[in-house]
């Protein structure tokens, strides 16, 4: 898992790999975030890195597998995160727009608070992972397994969940908005406290 390394400028965030102060702190943060892609395209696996507070813009993350990574806070445009394989990586009040996660394999992440926006999880086996009060919209996840992961109050809109593995997922106090729900289980996901009270 990442470790904590305090910002030397003091502000209680963490540093980003690599450097001693956070993205905020950073008078080069553009800079820091192609050092990191640049690092990102010469690895296969990507352990304990911490991105957080970041932007990339259209960089490829595909193919590669992730352990223990944060990107808390990151913005993300255009980026290709198809048949990566995550395994606890932190991507809580991040903002994500048209990016591609097709064809991934996603356990124990967390999206906390996340904006999404006309992104595509298809063909993926989503596993454990937290959307809750995440902005979801015009995103697609059809024909993926979304096994016990949990959207609590997240807001969806114009979102495709067609032919999806919905068992075991926490679909509590979500609200939503042109959302297309067929061919999933929808009778084995979580819709109420009193399904968890059982
Ligand atoms: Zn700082």
């Amino acid at each position: 898992m990442f470790t904590f390394i305090p910002c030397a400028a003091g502000c209680g965030r963490s540093a980003i790999t690599g450097s001693n102060i956070c993205a905020v702190h950073s008078a080069e943060a553009e800079a820091e975030a192609k050092r990191i892609a640049l690092y990102i395209a010469g690895e296969e696996t990507i352990t304990d890195l911490n991105a957080e507070g970041l932007r990339f813009d259209e960089v490829d993350f595909s193919g590669r597998r992730f352990d223990g990574c944060t990107f808390q806070n990151a913005s993300f445009y255009r980026c290709n995160f198809s048949s990566s394989f995550m395994r606890v990586c932190f991507f809580d009040f991040a903002n994500l727009s048209e990016c591609n996660f097709e064809k991934s394999n996603l356990t124990f992440l967390s999206f906390a608070g996340a904006s999404i926006s006309n992104s595509t999880f298809r063909y993926s086996e989503i596993c454990n992972v937290n959307y809750g009060g995440c902005v979801i919209s015009g995103v697609v996840f059809d024909h993926s397994k979304l096994y016990n992961s949990r959207f609590i109050r997240a807001n969806l809109e114009d979102t495709s969940i067609i032919d999806c593995d919905l068992k075991q997922v926490n679909l509590i106090k979500i609200c939503k908005t042109n959302v297309i729900i067929k061919s999933s289980n929808t009778n084995e996901a979580i819709h109420t406290m009193e399904q968890i009270q059982k």
